[in-house]
């Protein structure tokens, strides 16, 4: 039988708010939100203080503003994120070669065989959480197990700046008593269709068979059934390439002038940049154009080398869509996605030369 294996999964605690905390004192202790304050600009993150009033990522600005009448908007600053986001890479490096990152804010870490022959993972992970804090001023929290989904689920089970293993004794436990909703991989929809069929927790979950869950869930079925009882053979995957970063956003109304869909494409260029790996960009994009009457279409370019900043990101978005407007047609949907990925260059950066 093989070894049991050590997983770590550090998320950064409200990573964007916390940055923008950290560089301006007058916003510490507040409501912050990272993102825009106009009509239709959402929340990109929010600080804790923020979520107090119940502020939450990806909730539109307008209903944060309602909730939490003090609410700061800041705008954001992917650049900055993208640097602390390299400075806790290479922190993870320093460990195990084995680091799968989700975002810029959060990464799998196997520890099994470390590269600093440390028996123990919740030390490695007390080592990290205390360097992040060192090194960024910020805190992390981390989960400890031994597989993946286990490890997330403890990361966020003591936020923030907290750390909890889940020991394969609890595994079992653990999982039985939380709402569907909380399992990475269980989404919205998912979880509204597993509680119309009576599966609100783990244990619900665990009750049905496998035969059923592969039913009504198909190729995650088996999955499912896997999580339910503790159970995910996922590798931590250090290569996983990804094809292509996109994001797209429905309008509650439809745009007709450029200068709308101007203001309105700049959040997904920035979600699409947000997402793109510290060390990852990409030479091509494509804007998709969804109309009032569900036509759609798109329109793609490649540029000579990957894409070093949003603002250039953005501008070869703008080029694309300026052609298009104005639209009688009235656009309900766009989109903009970031492919031919490969290692950003940087040549300005000489510490990401060395870590490339
Ligand atoms: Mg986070």
């Amino acid at each position: 039988m093989p070894a049991q294996r050590k997983i770590i999964h550090i998320d950064m605690d409200a990573f964007f708010a916390s940055v923008e905390q950290r560089d301006d004192p007058a916003l510490r202790g507040r409501p912050v939100a990272v993102g825009s304050p106009r009509e239709r600009g959402v929340v990109a993150a929010a600080s804790y203080e923020a979520r107090k009033f119940g502020v939450r990522s990806a909730m539109p600005s307008v209903t944060a503003q309602r909730r939490c009448p003090e609410l700061i908007f800041v705008p954001p600053r992917f650049d900055v994120y993208r640097e602390v986001s390299r400075g806790i890479r290479a922190i993870f490096l320093d460990y195990t070669p084995l680091v799968e990152p989700l975002s810029l804010d959060e990464a799998y870490l196997d520890v099994t065989e470390n590269l600093k022959a440390i028996a123990s993972a919740t030390r490695i992970a007390e080592d990290i959480r205390a360097r992040i804090r060192e090194t960024t001023g910020l805190t992390a929290s981390a989960g400890v197990s031994y597989n993946k989904f286990l490890a997330k689920l403890a990361s966020d089970h003591r936020k923030p700046d907290g750390l909890f293993v889940v020991t394969p004794q609890m595994g079992p436990t653990f999982v039985a008593d939380l709402p569907v909703g909380r399992f990475h991989g269980v989404g919205p929809a998912t979880t509204k269709k597993m509680n119309a069929l009576g599966i609100e927790t783990g244990r619900d979950l665990r009750e049905k068979s496998l035969d059923f869950l592969q039913r009504n869930f198909g190729k995650s079925g088996a999955f499912y059934f896997g999580i339910a009882r503790g159970v995910d053979e996922r590798p931590v995957r250090p290569d996983r390439i990804r094809k292509s970063i996109g994001a797209e956003v429905t309008f509650a109304r439809d745009l007709f002038s450029y200068e709308e869909a101007r203001a309105a494409l700049a959040p997904i260029v920035a979600r699409v940049w947000s997402h793109c790996r510290a060390a990852t960009s990409g030479r091509t994009v494509t804007l998709k154009v969804k109309y009032a009457d569900f036509r759609q279409i798109t329109r793609r370019s490649t540029a000579a080398a990957p894409f070093a900043s949003a603002a250039e990101l953005e501008r070869a978005a703008l080029a694309l869509m300026r052609p298009l407007f104005p639209s009688p047609a009235g656009v309900r949907l766009l989109g903009v996605s970031l492919s031919s990925l490969g290692p950003a260059e940087r040549p300005s950066d000489p510490q990401l030369a060395l870590a490339v």
